[in-house]
This record gives C-alpha cells, sequence and structure tokens, in this order.
C-alpha cells in the first residue's frame, strides 16, 4: 500500500488515538445520560461540567456561556437564526461577507425569506474584509454581524479585535458573531478582549471525531433556541448532549493549545516550505496574504492549464490528499464563492486546489507532495495544451 499524506484537515481531521480511546471509553463505561438523577447520570454530567470548563479556560470565559451542539453548521445556524429572531424588534439588518462558509450564508439566505436585510461585504484580493467596510454598513437597525476568524477556502485571516471594536464604538448592542470552525486550534481566539458575543467551533476540525460544536453565547445575549425540546443545557439547545463528543473535543483542544505556539510556528514553516519548492514552476499562485498574515495551515494554489479535479486525482493515485477549492461545503461542483470575491481570473477558477495542514504532518509528507506537484503539473500541462 501507498504511504497517503493526509493535507485535507480543513476538510476535517484524524481524531488524536489518544482522544479516539477516551471516546471510547466513555461510550462503553460512562454512557449515563447526563440528566438522569443517579451515579451513572453524575458522572456524564460531570464530564460535560469539564469539558466546558477545559474549553472556557483556553477562551478565557466562563464555562457557564459554552453550549455544545452537533456540529460547527449548527452552533453558525444557532447564533445567527437564533440571534436574529430573538432581537428582531431592535431591527432586521444583518451583515455579513461574500466569503463566509455555507454554514452562515444559507443562514443569512434563510432569514431573507423571514423579511430580514442582509448586506453582504466584499473583500479585497486577499480575501480580507476591511474594519472600515465593516463600520460603513452598520445602520441604526443592524442587530448582528457575522465574519469568519479564518477562512476555509485560502487561509484569509479577518481582523476580528478591530471590527469588533469598531461595531461596539458605534453601538453595543449591535451583537458579534465569528465562525472560528477554522481559526479554533489555530489561535488565540479571546471573545471578551476581542468584543465576540457568539462564537461557533467544530470537533473535527481539531482532531475530535465529528458530531459535536461549540457555541460561545456571551452573558444577557437573547437567542431562540433553534430545537425545541427537553430543555438540555438551560434550554438553549435541546437534546441529550454527546457526552464522548463533548470531552473529546475538549480533550483535543487542550492538547493543541498546550502546545500552540510551537505548532504553529511548525505549521508555518511547514506551509513556507512547500511554498518555497514550488516556486520554480510557472503559471502557480498562491492565493492570499504571503507568511504569517494568513492562516498557518491552509495553502490555495491556482494552477495555471490544469483542471483541479484532475490534479486532485492525480495526487490521490500518489497517495497525497488535497481538496479541489473548498471540500467542506459539498461535493457539488461549484465555482467557489470566495475564489470569485477575490477577482480570480475565470480560467484559474477552476484550476485551484486546497492543501490543508495539521500538526500530524511531516516536513517528509510535504517534500513527497511538493514532489508530486512538481512532477504532475508539468506532465498535465503537456496534455490538455494542444
Ligand atoms: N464554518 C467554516 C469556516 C468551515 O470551514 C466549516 C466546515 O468546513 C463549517 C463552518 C461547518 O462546520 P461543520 O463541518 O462542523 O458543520
Amino acid at each position: 500500500m501507498i504511504n497517503e499524506i493526509y493535507l485535507d484537515n480543513s476538510a476535517t481531521t484524524q481524531c488524536f488515538p489518544e482522544t479516539a480511546e477516551l471516546v471510547s471509553r466513555i461510550l462503553t463505561e460512562e454512557y449515563g445520560n447526563p440528566s438522569s438523577m443517579h451515579h451513572k447520570g453524575v458522572e456524564a454530567e460531570r464530564r460535560l461540567t469539564q469539558a466546558k470548563e477545559t474549553l472556557a479556560d483556553i477562551l478565557k470565559v466562563s464555562g457557564r456561556n459554552l453550549y455544545f451542539t452537533s456540529c460547527g453548521t449548527e452552533s453558525d445556524n444557532l447564533a445567527i437564526a437564533g440571534c436574529a429572531r430573538a432581537n428582531q424588534r431592535a431591527g432586521k439588518h444583518l451583515i455579513t461577507t461574500v466569503i463566509e462558509h455555507p454554514a452562515v450564508i444559507e443562514t443569512m439566505h434563510a432569514l431573507e425569506e423571514e423579511g430580514f436585510e442582509v448586506t453582504y461585504l466584499p473583500v479585497d484580493s486577499d480575501g480580507v474584509v476591511s474594519p472600515e467596510t465593516v463600520a460603513g454598513a452598520l445602520r441604526d437597525d443592524t442587530i448582528l454581524v457575522s465574519i469568519m476568524h479564518t477562512n476555509n477556502e485560502i487561509g484569509s485571516l479577518q481582523p476580528i479585535a478591530e471590527i469588533g471594536r469598531l461595531i461596539k464604538e458605534r453601538n453595543p448592542k449591535i451583537l458579534f458573531h465569528v465562525d472560528a470552525v477554522q481559526g479554533f486550534g489555530k489561535a488565540q481566539i479571546y471573545p471578551k478582549r476581542m468584543k465576540i458575543d457568539l462564537l461557533s467551533a467544530s470537533g473535527h476540525k481539531i482532531h475530535a471525531p465529528k458530531g459535536v460544536g461549540l457555541l460561545y453565547v456571551a452573558d444577557g445575549v437573547k437567542i431562540r433556541p433553534t430545537l425545541p425540546g427537553g430543555g438540555q443545557q438551560g434550554g438553549m439547545r435541546s437534546g441529550t448532549e454527546n457526552v464522548a463528543g463533548a470531552a473529546a473535543m475538549a480533550f483535543s483542544a487542550k492538547r493543541l493549545y498546550d502546545h500552540l505556539e510551537e505548532d504553529v510556528d511548525r505549521l508555518y514553516a511547514l506551509r513556507a516550505r512547500l511554498i518555497e519548492q514550488l516556486q520554480g514552476l510557472d503559471g502557480v499562485r498562491v492565493n492570499g496574504k504571503p507568511g504569517r498574515e494568513s492562516a498557518p495551515h491552509v495553502i490555495s494554489l491556482s494552477v495555471q492549464g490544469v483542471r483541479a479535479e484532475v490534479l486532485l486525482h492525480a495526487l490521490e493515485d500518489r497517495g497525497v490528499y488535497v481538496s479541489a477549492g473548498s471540500a467542506c461545503s459539498s461535493n457539488r461542483p461549484h465555482l467557489s464563492e470566495t475564489l470569485k470575491a477575490i477577482g480570480t481570473p475565470k480560467e484559474l477558477l477552476d484550476a485551484t486546489i486546497r492543501l490543508s495542514l495539521s500538526v500530524l504532518n511531516t516536513e517528509e509528507e510535504i517534500d513527497t507532495a511538493a514532489a508530486a506537484l512538481l512532477e504532475i503539473i508539468p506532465f498535465l500541462r503537456k496534455y490538455t495544451r494542444h
């Protein structure tokens, strides 16, 4: 069997083996329902509380402001739709950007059908929205601004703290939601310092299993729950809690944040190492800002004259897994709104691949992937150019 080199970590990550062991132990031994009043229930409840405390420590918030959901998508939905519906008396205007994940964009579209008005802000050619653009879009009837921390397709980083400051200067009542699904685990994110009222994260992007998400809700923020039911988690999110998933997310997050600085340095070095090796190739463009001005784990490459899907499969034949544009929205072929928004020429829209790294990747893997690209790209071009 050929060695697998997994460079699709923005789509999902491998669960840390220790995290998977913890999941197995909870599912087979500590399987109680946290709502049960007997010992098994109390044990499960304790796990949940512990998980919230661990994640709260990382975000420097209180555990009582954290809620577990089923995924990043649900956290985004609950934050945006829940807030919009609960606060519509104050206004019906919402603001976001054109490069958000479908979990945000589609929620905004659904709210437009309910009578909300949404402003979709443009980004610059590096995929960054300027704080002044956000400030200029604020209105008296604006109730919520939703801006992602790290873009999933090109790794652009948004000036979250600056945007938070400008929003609150204009009107402290305007709520600020941040989709941190790609940023959590790769950057220090402090909701209070950054004036964030709502923050979404997802377990499977940080080496925990699929099926668990996190939502931070600041004190005093009104949300209308999207899942009516048994009233778990203070009524914010009904449904029996995924205790194993929650504990796993906390465990993996702690492991990442215990070594964050050195891991991030290593990711940036791996990213630079790969880009450096591609320098000799003509017609390959790295999207987004250079170096530490972009996320440490995302490399978006537009490759003139080669279809992304063909390149993806040619890499796959050598055991290198990447994605075409963004894989985490769906497998329907579509032209990326993010790539369009940064002004990618039409012929490069379906010629863009994304390589995304994790702390589990090694220099050898990067070198092998780079060598594969250096060989495959000229080869494929030879057969498409005639
Ligand atoms: N937001 C961003 C920026 C993402 O990259 C993703 C997933 O790819 C999501 C939201 C959705 O997260 P989940 O897959 O946990 O639903």
